[in-house]
């Protein structure tokens, strides 16, 4: 008898789990602990990175950290250009940077993992969004206007502190689908084929804070309570990005923001609901559990309602997309093969995107 087959007469569970060596700092002030943190990193001389509208943020952390901080950079840009990459790191040799700290969302984290691999430096994450980017091992940089990924073990950061206050300032409009952004790692870690009952859990409860910290924070604004919950929902959800392969959703998004130049966040938001009804026939054992933690009886419906009820993008015809890129993006979508539950079909992805394009309603199938 192989070993697989006595594995399956005896349902002995057989698993591969890389736990990755990133320490996790969350609360609330805890961006105090910056230097600290640093220290832990035998790292002394550290170039602060921001986007330009928020140079104000690496202010707070250079000072922070006083002499350790010996510079800073604040070009980041979406989808880390290489252009971007290039400066920044001519600012980290120039100072002898032996650490980059970057402040704000996945832009910023992606600009300070193409630095920190680079170099071979330390990199130290304090994430003001729910993109994830500071759980992954994954990096997307475009060049020539052709977004391409890499991964590997030098890519991810060595350490994150959320700080809930740093996302308090994060507006209702670019809240909402950053943290519909989340949910979806959590909704397709849930059909992953790498699925394990310890991401299943996590994604669960990611969804479940998602949905509350969002709901919270609309009846108060300025609620610190309901940040906490959404800052904890997408980092359970970003470590299920790190953790296990993701499917259609995913790549849809993937090739909306990298050819089309589609807005990260608010591509997640809209697509969301429908990779869930295209993937539902095959996945209804996830879907189910998703709609309990939704407290719905239709999981694709409750996650766009939830987006509809919250004033949050819906079609992708509102977000820059133009009907004429359907066919082309379907093909691209289509072009290579991916883990996905449900067969990706051209004629299906079509069918899919003209959906979205519009935003028509999901219905249960
Ligand atoms: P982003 O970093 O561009 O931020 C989105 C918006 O939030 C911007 O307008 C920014 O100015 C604003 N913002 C950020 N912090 C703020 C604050 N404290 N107060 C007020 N406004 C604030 O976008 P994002 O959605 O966080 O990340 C998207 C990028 O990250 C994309 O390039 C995407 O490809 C990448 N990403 C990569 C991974 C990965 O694993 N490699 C995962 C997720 C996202």
């Amino acid at each position: 008898m192989v070993v697989d087959d006595i594995m399956r007469e005896a349902q002995v569970r057989s698993f591969v789990h890389q736990a990755p060596a990133q320490r996790i700092v969350f609360g609330v002030g805890t961006i105090a602990s910056v230097g600290t943190e640093l220290d832990r990193l035998n790292a002394t001389r550290a170039v602060v990175l921001s986007t330009p509208g928020h140079r104000h943020l690496a202010d707070g952390v250079a000072e922070l950290l006083g002499p350790r901080a010996v510079g800073q950079f604040h070009g980041a840009l979406p989808h880390t250009p290489v252009e971007a990459t290039e400066q920044a790191l001519e600012v980290v040799r120039d100072r002898r940077g032996d650490a980059v700290v970057s402040v704000g969302g996945g832009s910023t984290t992606g600009l300070g993992k193409a630095v920190a691999s680079r170099l071979g430096i330390r990199h130290l994450v304090t994430p003001t969004t729910y993109a994830g980017s500071e759980l992954t091992s994954v990096l997307g940089e475009t060049s020539g206007g052709e977004k391409t990924t890499q991964s590997g073990p030098e890519i991810l950061p060595n350490a994150v502190i959320y700080d809930v206050e740093l996302t308090a300032t994060l507006p209702w409009s670019v809240t909402v689908p950053s943290a519909i952004n989340a949910m979806a790692h959590a909704v397709e870690a849930l059909y992953s084929p790498d699925a394990k009952d310890r991401t299943d859990e996590m994604a669960l409860e990611a969804i479940r804070s998602i949905d509350q910290g969002l709901r919270a924070l609309q009846d108060d604004r300025a609620s610190l309570g309901a940040r906490s919950e959404l800052l904890y929902g997408a980092y359970l959800a970003g470590t299920c990005l790190g953790a296990v392969a993701m499917g259609l959703h995913h790549k849809l998004c993937h090739v909306l923001g990298g050819t089309f130049d589609l807005p990260h966040a608010p591509t997640h938001a809209v697509v969301l609901p429908y990779a869930m009804a295209y993937n539902e026939a095959a996945t209804r054992a996830a879907m189910s559990r998703i709609a309990e933690a939704l407290e719905s009886d239709h999981a694709p419906s409750a996650v766009q309602s939830l987006v509809r009820e919250l004033g949050g993008p819906t079609a992708l015809r509102d977000i820059g997309f133009a009907r004429v890129d359907i066919g082309h993006a379907a093909g691209l979508a289509v072009s290579r093969p991916y883990p996905n539950p449900g067969g990706v079909t051209h004629a299906g992805i079509v069918e899919l995107l003209s959906k979205a394009f519009d935003g028509k309603r999901v219905r249960s199938t």
